[in-house]
């Protein structure tokens, strides 16, 4: 007899994304017919860096697609510290400006942590600035959550995965992904290991996740022997390897293991840019009082 074929159920990001895009857009569409004015992002990116550069186009066309409006401040790599953070001042005072994202990586001789502070913690639509991480300390509402926390946090909902009194293990401790990612699964009521480069032994804290989320760059770090038998597993990574993009896990072997998984590409990257149009419509109808 032919084995059967054991597939795991598909965290499907890109479809997920399309159907909340939609959803946004009707929204904003409501708004415009009675006359208000369209959301604005403001989307800075200083140098050439080509990775930097698909993910702000990305993220601009996403935003034209739903009736966001995106004004585009593309700076030169010798940009200074000075001439960001005005350009920042200008754009925290624009009441027609309702979000604010400065692409990171910044070239090394801008602290991107001054940059950071700068933005206005109601533009802060990226969840970066001090007062939204301690908005998700307090588990309060009404802050910005990081874009690919927030996004994982949506996917794993829509699909029913449960988090309270689960085993959930976050590989990678990176200011943008692991550590808002690790508060926002405690808020949840999970039990939170994060793993990071100096961890002894990962795979002693990967093989007990009921929900397995890894953020390292590493390509294909995670393998089967490390995934516990039903686990859901959430591959945030991207990298080139040769003409492909991979994620963390080694999707071929993990998805044999796994009860539910996501596919790189198609699976957290759609939901960061969805998370990101959701956070400057808050923003938007917030400054706008609707
Ligand atoms: P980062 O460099 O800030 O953090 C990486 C983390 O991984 C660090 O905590 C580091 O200690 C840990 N790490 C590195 N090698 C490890 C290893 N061998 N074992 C255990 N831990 C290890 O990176 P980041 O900004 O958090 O991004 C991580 C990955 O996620 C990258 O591939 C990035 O491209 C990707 N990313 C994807 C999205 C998306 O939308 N899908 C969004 C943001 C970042």
């Amino acid at each position: 007899m032919e084995k059967a074929l054991k597939m795991p159920l598909l965290l499907d990001g890109k479809a997920l994304s399309e159907s909340i895009r939609g959803r946004i857009s009707e929204e904003i569409e409501e708004y415009t017919s009675r006359g208000f004015r369209p959301p604005t992002l403001a989307v800075v990116l200083v140098g050439e860096d080509p990775a930097s550069k698909v993910y702000v186009g990305n993220k601009k066309k996403a935003c034209q697609k739903v009736g966001i409006r995106s004004l585009s401040y593309e700076l030169p790599y010798n940009t200074t510290l000075q001439e960001l953070l005005e350009l920042i001042a200008q754009l925290n005072a624009d009441e027609e400006v309702d979000g604010i994202l400065v692409q990171l990586p910044l070239p090394p001789h801008i602290p991107q942590q001054e940059v950071i502070l700068a933005i206005s913690p109601k533009k802060d639509v990226d969840g970066f600035h001090p007062e939204n991480m301690g908005r998700l300390v307090a588990r309060l509402e009404d802050g910005f959550i990081p874009c690919t926390p927030l996004g994982i946090d949506i996917l794993l909902n829509h699909y029913g995965v449960e988090l309270k009194g689960k085993d959930v293990v976050i590989v990678g401790a990176g200011f943008i992904v692991g550590r808002p990612l690790s508060l926002l699964m405690l808020w949840r009521d999970a039990t939170v290991s994060v793993c990071h480069i100096h961890t002894k032994d990962i795979s002693e804290y990967t093989k007990r996740a009921d929900i397995l989320i890894s953020a390292t760059g590493v390509p294909h770090l995670i393998k089967a022997n490390m995934v516990k038998e039903g686990a859901v597993v959430v591959d945030v990574g991207i990298s080139r390897v040769g003409d492909r993009i991979v994620g963390d896990v080694d999707f071929e072997e993990v998805k044999e293991k796994a009860f539910a998984i996501t596919p790189v590409p198609g699976g957290v990257g759609p939901m960061t840019v969805t998370a990101l149009l959701l956070n400057t419509l808050k923003a938007y109808r917030r400054n706008m009082g609707l």
